[in-house]
């Protein structure tokens, strides 16, 4: 057995964090592999480090005194050394930094010194090699992970020295930059690091205890997703739902690595397992998200014009203003076009104008405050009446329903609703 396990930015906000973490690994040789973010914040600790360093980043691009700034964030680094009793010379690594503190520095690189230092501090705590991501994630001009140069350097450091840390969030890019994911991005790092080393599993330690069966901050009590398939949450966080990164699914996905998600402040809860297929009776609805602020498009057209002729029309109007369309609810002689309302929000004159234009169109009307709610399932296919339930329970709240789509291979069945 062998295991990728990433610790977020909560699980390394403080000295007690940092000894849960460590308990988590010795208690199981097989996490060979860790990944970190950089510290996190907590009640005491009330900013993360990498907003710290954003913070930072603009002081010294605006030319701002960042003398005390500084100081915090060597603070933060000092009080894990000092409460763990670690040896590793973080001050030689903070002085260097300090003085590479000038308008040259780039974002990128700053920012990503909250990972590296974490890394290293780690490193020493756990006695495992530090691997820097600089020398070992290697991305394209565009972002895109150079796989065939980022395997030989991982295999290479992880035969070598067998336990590794490695800082996420960051990459080497060409020119030798450092670039940074997007936030949040560890989990990427991981994401990829178990893409090469294929581990029989990627372990995500964070604060909560899996993932939800439907927003917390929404629904009071809410259960917990105890499996779910990677193309189930795909779709959820499609929906709405704030999961994980989707540059962290594929690499998984693609290759079958599954992916558990756990709590470092509750380690023997079980956790939400995601993979690929599995074998189970779980209840056919895995969970339940949504978005707000959905505008439909109703058109009407002339019942002398081709149906398909007078819809491609529409859609390519659309196109041209880059308008990601949602769902096309269609009728005989009507069909309305769904759309986020962010997207259309400066343009929604011009496009019912050209709309209007479009030969074979009767009438256009707009209908705003749309909410698409979406409830997912894998097994939602084999099982009869799952729509009838959720149309009843909306129809006995006196809930008026405006959509309804559900996906040829019933993932997912969506209903919009007026936003209250
Ligand atoms: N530290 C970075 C952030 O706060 C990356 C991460 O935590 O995954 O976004």
């Amino acid at each position: 057995m062998f295991k990728v396990t990433k610790f977020g930015g909560s699980s390394l906000s403080n000295p007690s964090q940092w000894k849960k973490v460590k308990e988590i690994i010795e208690n199981d040789e097989s996490r060979k592999v860790v990944v970190v973010s950089a510290l996190g914040k907590d009640n005491e600790r009330v900013a993360k480090i990498t907003d710290l360093f954003l913070l930072l980043y603009r002081h010294i691009e605006l030319g701002i005194d960042h003398t005390a700034l500084f100081e915090d964030i060597s603070l933060r680094f000092l009080e894990i050394k000092n409460n763990l009793d670690l040896s590793m010379n973080i001050e030689k690594d903070l002085n260097s930094l300090e003085k590479e503190l000038n308008k040259k520095i780039s974002e990128d690189y700053l920012v990503s010194r909250g990972e590296y230092l974490t890394a290293k501090l780690m490193s020493d705590y756990l006695g495992y090699y530090f691997l820097d991501a600089a020398k070992s994630i290697f991305v394209d001009f565009g972002g895109s992970v150079k796989y065939e140069e980022t395997s030989i350097a991982l295999k290479e450091a992880f035969l070598k020295h067998k336990k590794i840390v490695v800082p996420g969030f960051y990459s080497m890019a060409p020119l030798k930059k450092i670039k940074l994911f997007s936030r949040g991005g560890s989990d990427i790092t991981g994401s990829i690091i178990s893409k090469v080393l294929q581990p029989d599993l990627y372990e995500n330690w964070t604060d909560v205890n899996g993932l939800s069966v439907a927003d917390p901050h929404v629904v009071k009590d809410v259960d917990l997703i105890k499996q779910i398939t990677y193309s189930e949450l795909r779709e959820l966080s499609y929906r709405g739902a704030n999961v994980i990164h989707e540059e962290t699914i594929i690499p998984l996905m693609e290759d079958n690595i599954p992916l558990l998600i756990k709590n470092t402040n509750n380690p023997f809860e079980i956790g939400t397992t995601i993979s690929n297929v599995m074998k189970d009776d779980s209840n056919y609805i895995t969970a339940i998200t949504g978005k707000k602020d959905f505008v439909s498009f109703n058109i009407v057209k002339n019942s002398m014009f081709s149906k398909i002729k007078v819809l491609t029309d529409v859609l390519n109007v659309f196109n041209r203003y880059n308008v990601n369309i949602e769902n096309i609810p269609s009728g005989i002689d009507s069909f309305s076009v769904v759309v986020e309302g962010i997207q259309v929000k400066n343009c929604n004159f011009e496009l019912i104008n050209e709309i209007y234009n479009v030969p074979g169109v009767q009438d256009v009307k707009i209908e705003e405050s749309i909410s698409l709610i979406a409830v997912v399932g894998r097994n939602m296919a084999n099982i009869p009446g799952v729509a009838g339930k959720l149309f009843k329970a909306l129809g006995d709240r006196k809930i008026n329903i405006k959509i309804i789509v559900q996906s040829t291979v019933e993932l997912s069945i969506v209903i919009g609703v007026s936003n209250d």
